[in-house]
């Protein structure tokens, strides 16, 4: 079969690897002209670090991020009182399979690019138009140069991200929704960051109306900082806007005095408006069908838009392994009924999650911290990150 993959992102790069290693011939189009990350940490959940073990990329990923064997840990906002903490090592490999990592975004594209044959990516290809017969699916590409390209599949994914061109061909006007929300991210070096946020620990800050993220990433080298905050009038999408130091000193005051001097020893912050989408009804018509965030795309309050992208890349190849041209349809939809309820509810619980993150102080908050106190979070994220293992609990 010949499978067309539209987006080399995390997602894309990902469902190349596990589609060739499935015996199936994938090719990537990516419409920049080499691959890129932002300058940003994500979470390596162990639903994400499995497939990754699959991929047999697992010790690279040792190599280039920070296991989280410490913990994972709560803190309240104005005093930095520790609400729970919890150590993430044995206990997470034991319960889920692996480790919980957390690594540069550019180290992780670099990683699964190295381990895609150069000539199964295609860079400066933008795809500008898809279609179908009953016989094969067409696409049409665009390069700087302005040079059309057409290219025929068996089959087609559309892993193009939060503003694919292949779902808006397959579900039509599915708007983005606007959380109220912007997210400020920025990377501090090392030697001018606070001892506390060098620890290799997954901190997490609950405030009113805001959350505050930090750990360490590039074997300790930088601290990723991601907070999230009201947008105000900001509606900038762009992961690449920059913000102002300022204005993200002012969101946080009055916050614990550690955390401004995290933001003040930052040199820039980026700054976009979070959007997300809600769940489509399908992500399959014929011969084409989405993958990560052009299917599913969340907020990033359970880290897990990535991990998502991944486990449909696995969940993809697993069906289309062995199918034809003939049955590439059957194939798709299979992929969709295994996946589409787990990333819909993903999605749902990411944006519900808003809710719990940012509660004023009062009875509702004293209510959360009384049951993060008592609970064990990593138990709790079971149907989260112990999704396909034999023990894992039926979804919530
Ligand atoms: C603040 C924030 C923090 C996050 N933290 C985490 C985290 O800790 N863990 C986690 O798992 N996830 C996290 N995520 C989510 C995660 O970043 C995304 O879900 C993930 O990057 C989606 O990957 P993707 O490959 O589906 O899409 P993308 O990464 O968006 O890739 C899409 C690719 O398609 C290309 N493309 C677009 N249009 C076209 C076209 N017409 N033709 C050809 N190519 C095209 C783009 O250039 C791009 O390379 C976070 C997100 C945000 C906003």
């Amino acid at each position: 079969m010949r499978i067309a993959i539209v987006g080399g992102g995390i997602g894309g790069l990902a469902a190349a690897l596990f589609l060739r290693q499935a015996g199936q011939e994938a090719t990537v189009y990516e419409q920049a002209a080499e691959l890129r990350e932002v300058g940003a940490g994500i979470v390596v959940s162990p639903n994400m670090a499995r497939p990754l073990r699959k991929l047999r990329l697992l010790a690279e990923l040792e190599r280039i991020a920070v296991r989280l064997d410490a913990a994972w840990e709560f803190r309240r906002w104005n005093d930095g009182r520790v609400l729970f903490s919890q150590p993430m090592g044995e206990a997470c490999e034991r319960m889920y399979g692996a480790h919980c990592y957390v690594a540069h975004r550019a180290d992780l594209l670099a990683l699964l690019q190295k381990a895609l044959p150069a000539q199964w990516l295609r860079l400066d290809h933008r795809c500008t138009g898809i279609g179908q017969d009953g016989g094969e699916a067409s696409l049409t590409f665009a390069d700087r140069g302005g040079r059309e390209t057409r290219v025929t599949a068996d089959a087609v994914i559309g892993a193009d991200g939060i503003h694919s061109t292949v779902r808006e061909a397959l579900a039509p006007g599915a708007d983005a929704r606007f959380s109220g929300l912007c997210a400020f991210r920025c990377l501090v070096p090392q030697e001018r960051a606070p001892a506390m946020a060098l620890r290799p620990v997954q901190t997490l800050w609950l405030g009113p109306g805001r959350h505050f993220v930090h750990y360490p990433i590039c074997a300790g080298r930088l601290v990723n900082v991601v907070a999230i905050a009201p947008a105000g009038d900001w509606r900038a999408e762009s992961w690449t806007a920059e913000g102002k130091i300022e204005d993200m000193v002012r969101e946080f005051a009055g916050w614990d005095e550690r955390l401004r001097q995290l933001i003040l020893s930052a040199t820039d912050t980026k700054r976009w408006a979070l959007y997300d989408r809600s769940p489509l009804e399908r992500w399959t018509a014929g011969r084409i069908s989405l993958l990560g965030d052009a299917a599913h795309a969340m907020l990033p309050f359970y880290g897990q838009g990535a991990a998502q992208a991944i486990e449909d890349a696995e969940a993809l190849a697993a069906c289309l392994q062995g199918a034809q041209a003939d049955s590439a349809a059957a194939a798709l939809l299979r992929y969709e009924e295994i996946r589409r309820p787990r990333a819909s509810q993903v999605q749902l619980m990411s944006r519900g999650r808003e809710l719990r993150n940012h509660l004023p102080d009062g009875p509702e908050q004293l209510q959360r911290d009384a049951e993060l106190a008592r609970g064990d979070p990593l138990r709790d994220s079971a149907w989260l990150y112990g999704h396909g293992l034999p023990s894992a609990p039926a979804a919530r």
